[in-house]
């Protein structure tokens, strides 16, 4: 599983345009790949093999008929499945929406086909993202590509899976608290999530809505930022999309920056750390010594508390956003014995409908905001948020990127975390760029070696709102130092 020789997704598109690669012929080797190694991952809920074949050749006959394509013409793309789209089904990995069919398009679809990119299949997750395993699916859990006993990671575990083991060349995924940078963390592969509000939420399934973000996987950072160029823009769909300016990033993430400012929070380099974690983290600082960077001691001692903080705030806005689902508007619907009434239509619905930990969220989400509680909870927890964002805008005076570790531990063992408080330690060094609104992506930073294992190490850089530039740049200089 090694990306070395792994073409850019820049050139292969080129290819496409010029006529010299087809399509066709693109998506016809990824379905190979797929029919090989699928059937023990578990990537995919749904593969849209029809739609995929009949739009690469549409793309071919456009190419054949001299005109234009666009910058992504012939990119196979998987479609993480809280993303809606026309085609096919949009699960959420949850028994509730099983036969779910979207009458539209999400924006972040209609601009991927706008810029001739080829959706082949939607990727399992965590039921409506919730989890950071891919094992609360309704549908069967991810292997990961590198250890089929592993987990992928989660939310977006089937996205990460799928990029890692080469069934498209990028994936969409969300990320509320990590679902991005986690599963690519594990699985070996970039995962980015861009500034709240950078891509348009229209047609992804809410979760928090004060959280949530698309994102790009990819296997090179340059690859993950073509993707993020054509998803970005303020959208009038979208309210909370950012009416910033965007310039095209794709051909500038090589250029080095000058003596990059490279925080590291004490925090970050924790004893709770795996020790390949630890390492491959010392090891990232002496590579970024070496291409000249600055290594600034930082602190951000509410790093801690961000979960407590992200597990009063996301369950609040879930057990709201989840409301709909209540067996008449949307998704599944108990039937009644004789006798029962419409309230037992609704609890009998969800009950069925809905997983244990999806359960579970709604019930402290619903909990935190009773009165007599939200102000213990839930409002102390909005206060938390404030000092959280604080406290990175000082990190920030002192340095432009934060480093650390993605994920405390490499892809454990399926089945081998069981209770939800460790797993959702998981997300420690993630939850408080989703609190804070900023940008982050995880690259590969190496591996560990676990008997026959080579698991790959995740680390992460942070970046303040809307400085995606810098974020990425710094990104491709620790991508080639890592190598
Ligand atoms: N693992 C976190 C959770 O379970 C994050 C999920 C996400 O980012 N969607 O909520």
């Amino acid at each position: 599983m090694k990306h070395a020789k792994h073409a850019s997704l820049v050139e292969v598109c080129g290819k496409v345009r010029s006529g010299s690669v087809t399509a066709r012929s693109r998506v016809e080797s990824y379905l190979a790949a797929i029919a090989k190694r699928e059937p023990e991952l578990h990537a995919f809920n749904e593969l849209h093999i029809d739609a995929a074949r009949a739009r690469a050749d549409a793309i071919d006959a456009t190419v054949k008929s001299g005109r234009e394509v666009g910058a992504l013409a012939g990119a196979v793309i998987a479609i993480k499945d809280n993303i809606v789209m026309r085609e096919g089904r949009t699960t959420c990995s949850s028994k509730m929406l099983a036969n779910y069919r979207s009458p539209f398009d999400a924006t972040v679809i209609e601009k991927l086909n706008a810029a001739g990119a080829i959706v082949i299949g939607k990727t399992n997750l965590d039921e409506f993202a919730m989890g950071s395993s891919t094992e609360n699916s309704a549908f069967g859990v991810t292997r990961n590509p590198h250890d089929p006993a592993r987990v992928a990671g989660g939310s977006s575990g089937g996205s990460a899976a799928a990029v890692a083991a080469e069934f498209c060349d990028a994936a969409l995924g969300s990320d509320t608290g990590g679902s991005i940078r986690q599963p690519a963390a594990l699985c070996g592969c970039v995962g980015f999530k861009p500034t709240y509000g950078r891509i348009s939420r229209y047609g992804l399934v809410a979760f928090g809505s004060s959280l949530d973000q698309i994102g790009p996987f990819a296997r090179t950072v340059e690859d993950a930022t073509l993707l993020y160029d054509h998803l970005v823009g303020r959208d009038a769909n979208d309210a909370t999309t950012a009416d910033v300016a965007h310039e095209p990033l794709a051909s500038r993430v090589g250029r080095a920056l000058t003596k990059p400012r490279i925080g590291v929070p004490r925090e970050y380099r924790s004893a709770g750390n795996a020790p390949a974690v630890a390492e491959a983290l010392e090891r990232a600082i002496a590579a970024a010594k070496a291409f000249g960077a600055e290594i600034v001691d930082i602190e951000l001692p509410l790093t801690d508390i961000g979960i407590s903080t992200y597990y009063v705030i996301a369950p609040a806005e879930a057990s709201s956003n989840l409301a709909r689902f209540d067996g008449i508007r949307y998704g599944h619907r108990a039937t009644l014995a004789p006798g029962e009434d419409l309230e037992m239509l609704y609890s009998k619905s969800r009950a069925e409908g809905f997983g244990p930990e999806v359960q579970r969220r709604i019930m402290l989400g619903t909990y935190v905001l009773s009165s007599g509680y939200y102000d213990a909870y839930y409002k102390r927890a909005l206060q938390i948020r404030r000092l959280i964002k604080e406290e990175f805008d000082r990190a920030f005076e002192k340095c432009d990127v934060i480093l650390g570790p993605t994920s405390p531990i490499p892809a454990f063992p399926i089945g081998g975390m069981t209770d939800p408080l460790s797993m959702y330690m998981c997300d420690v060094y993630t939850v408080n760029t989703n609190i804070a609104g900023i940008p982050g992506i995880s690259f590969n930073g190496g591996f560990a070696q676990e008997g026959s294992a080579r698991l790959p190490i995740g680390l992460q850089l942070q970046a303040p709102a809307f400085a995606e530039e810098t974020l990425l740049r710094a990104a491709t200089m620790f991508e080639a130092a890592c190598a």
